[in-house]
């Protein structure tokens, strides 16, 4: 005689076995999920110079280490002195040498090498232009568009126009401006747009809207 306990035992470890292959199969989610983090990645460099490189460090004092290497601060065993200095001690050298490391936290995940101007600017950082050159910072006048950055001055009317409600305003009267410094030929508005400007972007609506206020603003 098999006693109702020791039935309920049973059954229950029948139950069981068929759920094992669930909890082998949800093992690689979550692997998955803690590998997600897979770098930690801070950004060091001197200030006010468009020097700074990304690192990938567990902690500050492994990111100043990793910073004072790249920017060549000393052999491996001055390097090695340096470190031997308290945190506090760090900072004041660094102070000194006008450096500094800092996270940069939207950047985890991506490899150092990996890391585009586009991902700096995302980052409310600065970088170079991706079709003149020139520096810019996110905020003033620097934005990312796609894996693009793109100056302030070299926003096109195309950029504008697939930007946000401000960006259209702002396409706008470019556009007004070029039709009333052509007194309205809309031949002429026509020729002075399609230089920089994919035309596709400026729909009938936008362009009869601009050429009544050019028309009001004659
Ligand atoms: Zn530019």
């Amino acid at each position: 005689m098999i006693s109702r306990r020791k039935f309920l035992a049973s059954s229950a470890a029948l139950a069981i076995a068929p759920a094992l292959p669930t909890i082998t199969a949800a093992a690689p989610v979550a692997s998955v999920e803690a590998v997600k983090p897979a770098t930690t990645i801070w950004v060091g460099g001197h200030h006010g110079e468009f020097d700074w490189h990304p690192f990938n460090a567990p902690t500050w004092r492994d990111a100043v280490k990793q910073m004072l290497e790249y920017h060549g601060y000393g052999n491996d065993e001055e390097i090695a002195d340096t470190m031997t200095l308290t945190d506090e001690e760090l900072r004041k050298e660094l102070k000194y040498a006008g450096m500094d490391a800092e996270r940069a936290h939207k950047m985890d995940g991506l490899r150092p090498d990996e890391i585009r101007g586009h991902h700096w600017i995302r980052t409310g950082l600065g970088s170079t232009c991706d079709r003149c050159g020139s520096e810019c910072y996110d905020g003033d006048g620097g934005r990312a568009i796609g894996t693009e950055v793109v100056c302030e001055d070299c926003l096109t009317l195309t950029d504008l126009l697939h930007g946000d409600k401000w960006d259209i305003e702002r396409a706008e009267e470019q556009i007004i401006e070029v039709m009333v410094d052509a007194d309205c030929d809309e031949g002429e508005a026509f020729e002075v747009l399609s230089r920089g400007n994919d035309m596709s972007v400026i729909t009938p609506t936008i362009w009869v809207k601009c050429l009544a206020e050019a028309r009001a603003a004659l």
